[in-house]
């Protein structure tokens, strides 16, 4: 399975007929625990679901397979799976963290793990200087996203990782945005790679959850002994959902990329958009980067600076009838949004102002509906 494509394997890989009916969909294996034959035997490693379970482990090779990874552990939410790679590390180690990082991520780094003696440092990546001088004796783990939440910055997922590597770090890659159909990090030196699935790995809006991939054993023996201790597992109906849902993310992916394309290229010419940022524009000032580090396309997620500021901003959410305005990202829906009082408005306002996140700057989350419909949807709202 290893050899085929990607759809082939969104659709198959980990999933085998069911051995005793023959259902074609891996059953819900809805059990807290399993029969045991005599004290201490079981099948394969089924003897606590916390531990394991037949549903979960499909989604689990499902996911690695798309990812080109050899092991996937899933975990209850997206920032569950990160806890688990925080809890790799010990109190006096360091994190260099990209700045622009989505907020759920810098509050459990800040204020959860920093409580434990982990210390961050926020980085713009996109400089290997400061890369590069961030660095301190006990940075173990260096963590980024790209592109970037909300401004869309891209960073070289390879550079990074060879910089982290000659300084005895691992990299974690939070590929929730591109999800593995545009982005594989592993394959560009990442040692780790993260997911929210419930963006667009799950992409109907109606599943929390996480994952972590990678291609280290022991990386793979230390998260899955973390992942039984700490027990933020997902339940069994999820895992189901998110089967379903792989089976159709190349082509959920495709119609995102090619809809949010001809919303950035509409935006770009219109007249109360001061400036659109997708990395599938030529004017994106890493363009030739995400042409070389993504596949396929350039994701669903465009943001935009209104030239009226906080009170355009404002209407135009009000307005629009198609978008919905909602945090989150990734589902079949459009989803519209203001980072400064939603989904980052627990950044402070001096790192909001450095990192961009202006009054008027929206964030879309592109659907796959109808792009002549999102597009009619967005001109009425702006006018
Ligand atoms: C949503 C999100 C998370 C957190 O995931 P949850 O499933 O909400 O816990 C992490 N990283 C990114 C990039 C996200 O968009």
């Amino acid at each position: 399975m290893s050899e085929a494509g990607f759809g082939t394997r969104a659709i198959h890989a980990g999933q085998h007929p069911d051995p005793t009916t023959g259902a074609i969909m891996t059953p819900i294996y809805q059990t807290a625990t399993y029969a045991q034959e005599s004290p201490g035997v079981f099948k394969e490693d089924y003897d606590y679901s916390r531990a394991a379970n037949p549903t979960r482990k499909a989604l689990e090779q499902n996911l690695a397979s798309l990812e080109g990874a050899r092991h996937g552990l899933c975990f209850a939410s997206g920032v569950s799976a990160e806890a688990a790679c925080l809890h790799l590390l010990e109190s006096g180690d360091h994190v260099l963290l990209c700045d622009d990082v989505y907020g759920g991520t810098n509050r459990l780094f800040h204020r959860v793990f920093a409580q434990l003696g982990i210390r961050t440092t926020l980085v713009d990546m996109t400089s290997e200087q400061a890369l590069a001088d961030a660095f301190e004796e006990r940075t173990r783990l260096v963590w980024l996203e790209t592109p970037t939440n909300p401004t869309l910055k891209i960073i070289d997922i390879a550079r990074v990782s060879e910089i982290a590597h000659q300084r005895g770090a691992i990299v974690c890659v939070d590929n929730t945005f591109c999800s593995p159909y545009l982005q594989q990090p592993l394959s560009l030196g990442a040692d780790l790679v993260c997911h929210s699935t419930t963006k667009y790995i799950g992409g109907h809006s109606d599943v929390i959850g996480g994952a972590l991939l990678t291609n280290s054993d022991d990386l793979h023996e230390r998260l899955k002994f973390i992942q039984l201790s700490v027990g933020a597992v997902p339940g069994i109906l999820d895992c189901f959902l998110l089967l379903r849902s792989t089976k159709t993310l190349h082509v959920r992916m495709q119609r995102h990329c090619d809809n949010a394309m001809r919303i950035a290229r509409h935006l770009e010419q219109h007249d109360k958009v001061e400036w659109v940022r997708y990395p599938g524009l030529e004017s994106h000032p890493q363009h030739d980067l995400a042409m070389r580090q993504m596949r396929h396309g350039f994701g669903g997620m465009v943001t935009i600076g209104l030239a009226g500021g906080l009170d355009a901003a404002r209407q135009m959410l009000e307005r629009v009838r198609i978008f919905t305005i909602a945090e989150s990202l990734g589902g079949v829906e459009s989803l519209i949004e203001h980072p400064a009082i939603m989904t980052h408005a627990s950044v402070p306002p001096e790192q909001r102002e450095k990192l961009g996140i202006t009054d008027g700057l929206v964030r879309l989350s592109v659907g796959i509906e109808d792009a002549d419909d999102l597009i009619a949807d967005l001109d009425q709202a702006l006018a």
